[in-house]
């Protein structure tokens, strides 16, 4: 599927209404978007396409509705270290790539927030980001998982998320409200 070409413009439209507004974080997030899908990381119905996000800034809402990597799918999934990478995973070819932001587009400091969008989607995803083929690793598939009552609340909670304090089974914010 490598070499097709898709409008940016397409998808900027497209995830301007998902994000609610339009902002360079979000041209950031077309641009990884559009190299994932010219590389064949198709629009993911299920959990095809595994999406592994270093921020969780305005462009991560981009490959939500672009890519279909969702929090709600398990298919999203975020590390908190403040950087604007992406890594892409194919469940169905083996392969992974990385994207890391490599050109800060707050240095475009005399342009208006609008100018730095325009400027942003008249590049390619090559000039803005440090790309690489990655070894196929990606985070476990989304566990359907039982949800039981926990002993103090008795709010459903999955059994994956239970802590045991002194041999009741209970929920995190109750757990950390006993440790006090
Ligand atoms: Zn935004
Ligand atoms: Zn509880």
């Amino acid at each position: 599927m490598s070499g097709f070409q898709v409008n940016i413009n397409d998808l900027m439209k497209k995830a301007a209404v998902f994000h609610g507004h339009l902002c360079p974080g979000i041209a950031i997030g077309v641009l990884a978007a559009k190299y994932a899908l010219e590389q064949g990381y198709e629009h993911s119905l299920d959990e095809e396409i595994v999406a592994v996000v270093e921020t969780d800034n305005c462009s991560v809402d981009a490959l939500q509705i672009l890519l279909g990597t969702t929090y709600g799918k398990g298919n999203l999934v975020h590390l908190d270290y403040g950087k604007s990478n992406y890594s892409f995973y194919n469940r169905k070819t083996q392969k992974g790539i990385r994207l890391a932001l490599k050109k800060d587009i707050s240095n475009f400091k005399n342009l208006s927030r609008d100018e730095k969008i325009q400027k942003l989607l008249e590049l390619e995803p090559e000039d803005i980001f440090d790309i690489r083929e990655i070894e196929f690793n990606p985070p476990g598939l989304a566990l359907i998982d039982e949800s039981v009552p926990c002993k103090m609340c008795g709010e459903l909670t999955m059994e994956s998320r239970i802590m045991n304090y002194q041999g009741k089974s209970i929920c995190v914010p109750c757990y950390k409200e006993l440790r006090k």
